[in-house]
């Protein structure tokens, strides 16, 4: 039989009073068709078999392993072609009572709740009891079988009572998942009815072959029990391909796949005062687990986060694993104020550290929230936003954020400004702006920077910040390093040919593998010396795939390129990342230097690094070098490179030459403020 299994929530009032409902008209109808045998008797019924086969039911319903949990919809068992036949040996009533026994008895087994023990009673009762009243419609009171032939007008009521069972069961459990997961009747309806039609319909079919078979001869009972078992281990190797094409196996909560079409389903039906919250989650430093663990204590942690993520969420949720250790959910119906809330909920659950293995380990996890339709029209915006946000929960720590439009300077959400990026690559709207390094011992230039500009035709010139970390959690940002990238060699002619070109690399361009070998395949082509090019990745960058980063550093240096750790001081930086990471420069973070009057610590700080430097043979840039004063602090710490606004803020190629032609800063004394001797 097909039973609904999602998880009631005990709190959804017309949930309970759906149930409450569905066990009164159980109870009423059982009753009237007890009334009714009563009155007209039940012919002559084989007690024997009834007995037997009602043993056969309850067996089946108290063994779960008969059982297979198919999605969060249901059960498929044999049990309603055992239930359907005792309803055609003639006493209905009985039926009835054997059936809601066995439900009761297969719910106790699996230690289920109240709630769901008399709802599935009451579901059985319901549907046996009006196949019953169909029988007793068409006048057929006791066993309508003739062991030899069956007459048509019997076979018809037999027929159409089997119809009823099946569509009063369908249309009971599609009423509760309507409650439970606030979808439309119609498309529960549609979904359900091929998974319900191959197992119960096949089930119900079978019950009239075996009451029949049985009565020509107990003989025939094993070559029909052979034909049933197979149509029954047909239907369930169904659902198992079924299950499995839309669950994560190690979890078993929906795919990614499944996910997105349920997010299509909810927004192809609901309209806009029915939206709806979709969560992301992302384990914090799970790689970290899952390195130094192994990768079995890692699919433990996978697996307890996913059940206590789904034990913490409400009834009707849908719950999925997107991949590696990053999940989705979606609340049906859920305004912005109870999804913070819920969110908030799930997050104080991973308080306590999960036991694995016996030993604790914690399950922190980001969650980003957005809101169907309004941050978003279609999934995949809203699914953005989500990640935008749950990106920001990850960099300030806070556990939960949810989505934030991008202000009201911009109607643009930042979510369709992201869906600009691509068209903006076509109508070429980025631009590419060059800030000078200087060479502190010569006061000459030694390279440049590209940073990115990008000429919206609508928003005005928008500053990387704004884009850059959006691009980066999808795969555009793949295409706009090449652009940049073509981009910045065509300028490159423009530069003298002492002048080193510095170009941003994402921590996404660094887990493709095959970046390094693309982009040194594009220095050839166009005839460029590896060596006039540098790459500038973050400290973030190498720290989220340390390997693969490494891979790719050692590849591009090993052709000649060289690579400077950027915003040196604000990510993870380690002595082990030093050690193992070899490089030809660091950037000082620009936090350290425009502040590096502010306080002494800093100031330390400032020359410990370019030390530190030095000693690993590695040379120093400071960015964010806005006056003389930290100009001279630096020198006097031996800062090779510098960068900022004092020499220039980022420029056009063509007017590089002209600064270029100057000498910074290094030739003629400079007055200072006493700080820099
Ligand atoms: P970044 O790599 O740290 O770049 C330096 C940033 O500091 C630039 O901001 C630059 O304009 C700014 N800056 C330079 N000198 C000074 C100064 O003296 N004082 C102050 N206050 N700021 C100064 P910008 O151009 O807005 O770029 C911001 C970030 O965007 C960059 O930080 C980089 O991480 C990213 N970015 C820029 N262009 C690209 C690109 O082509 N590709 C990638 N992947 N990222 C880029
Ligand atoms: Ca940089
Ligand atoms: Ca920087």
């Amino acid at each position: 039989m097909t039973t609904s299994t999602p998880q009631l929530a005990p709190s959804k009032r017309p949930l309970d009073a759906f149930i409450a409902f569905v066990a009164i008209v159980a109870v009423v109808t059982s009753t009237v068709v007890f009334a009714l045998e009563r009155h007209h008797g039940n012919g002559s019924v084989n007690w024997i078999l009834f007995g037997a086969i009602g043993f056969l039911l309850v067996v089946t319903e108290a063994t779960p392993s008969a059982a297979l949990r198919f999605g969060s919809e249901g059960l498929v068992t044999p049990s309603w072609a055992f239930a359907f036949a005792l309803l055609l040996l003639g006493s209905p009533a009985s039926a009835i009572a054997v059936m809601a026994f066995a439900s009761m008895i297969s719910d106790i087994a699996s230690k289920r709740g109240i709630d769901r023990l008399v709802f599935n009673a009451a579901q059985v009762s319901t549907s046996l009891a009006f196949g019953s009243l169909t029988l007793f419609a068409f006048g057929v009171h006791g066993p309508i079988f003739d062991p030899i032939r069956l007459s048509l007008h019997d076979g018809i009521a037999m027929i159409l009572s089997g119809v009823v069972v099946f569509l009063t069961n369908g249309i009971i459990i599609g009423l509760l998942l309507t409650f439970l997961e606030r979808k439309r009747f119609m498309a529960i309806a549609r979904q359900g009815l091929m998974l319900s039609m191959t197992a119960d319909a096949s089930m119900l079919a079978i019950a009239p072959v075996l009451v029949v078979s049985v009565q020509v001869s107990p003989l025939m009972v094993p070559l029909l029990g052979t034909t049933a078992l197979l149509v029954f281990l047909t239907a369930r190797q169904a659902l198992h391909r079924a299950h499995d094409a839309d669950h994560d196996p190690l979890t078993q909560l929906l795919n990614r796949r499944a996910f997105l079409g349920a997010l299509e389903e909810f927004a192809a039906s609901s309209t806009h005062e029915n939206g709806a919250a979709i969560f992301i989650l992302d384990l914090d430093k799970f790689k970290e687990v899952n390195d130094r663990l192994g990768h079995r204590v890692g699919d433990h942690v996978l697996q307890q986060f996913a059940t206590r993520l789904t034990a913490a969420l409400p009834g009707g949720a849908v719950v999925a694993r997107l991949g590696g250790d990053e999940f989705a959910v979606l609340v049906r119906g859920a305004s912005a104020d109870e999804a913070g809330a819920i969110a908030s909920r799930v997050h104080a659950s991973f308080g306590d550290p999960l036991q694995v293995d016996g030993f604790p380990l914690s399950a922190a996890s980001s969650i980003g929230v957005a809101m169907f339709p309004e941050h978003g029209s279609t999934p995949g915006e809203v699914l953005h936003a989500a990640d935008v946000a749950m990106y920001r929960a990850k960099r300030y720590r806070s556990g939960v954020e949810v989505f934030e439009s991008f202000g009201t300077a911009r109607e643009h959400g930042r979510v369709s400004l992201l869906a600009d990026v691509a068209g903006a690559i076509e109508q070429q709207q980025f631009e590419l702006l060059y800030q000078p390094q200087i060479d502190m011992r010569t006061g000459t230039l030694d390279a440049v920077e590209a940073l990115l500009r990008w000429e919206h035709p609508i928003h005005g010139t928008i500053a990387p910040g704004e884009f850059i970390g959006l691009a980066e959690q999808t795969d555009l940002i793949g295409p706009l390093t090449s652009y940049i990238l073509e981009r910045a060699l065509r300028d490159l002619p423009e530069l003298p040919d002492t002048c080193r070109l510095a170009l941003n690399i994402s921590a996404r361009n660094l887990q493709d593998r095959h970046f390094a070998r693309e982009t040194l395949d594009v220095l050839d082509a166009a005839g460029v010396a590896p060596s006039r090019i540098e790459l500038e990745i973050t400290e973030s960058a190498i720290a989220d795939d340390p390997e693969l980063a490494r891979l790719a550093v050692e590849e591009f240096r090993a052709a000649g390129v060289s690579v400077t750790i950027d915003d040196f001081g604000t990510g993870y930086a380690s002595f082990a990342m030093l050690r193992d990471f070899h490089v030809d420069r660091i950037k000082i973070d620009r936090s350290f230097i425009t502040s590096a009057q502010t306080s002494e610590r800093n100031t330390e700080i400032i020359g410990s690094i370019v030390d530190l430097a030095h000693r690993l043979g590695l040379e120093v840039t400071a960015e964010g070098v806005e006056c003389i004063d930290i100009w001279n602090l630096l020198t006097d710490f031996g800062c090779d490179l510098a960068q900022g606004f004092l020499v220039s803020r980022p420029v056009a190629i063509n007017e590089i030459r002209a600064l270029a032609a100057e000498t910074w800063f290094a030739t003629e004394p400079i007055a200072s403020t006493g700080l820099a001797s």
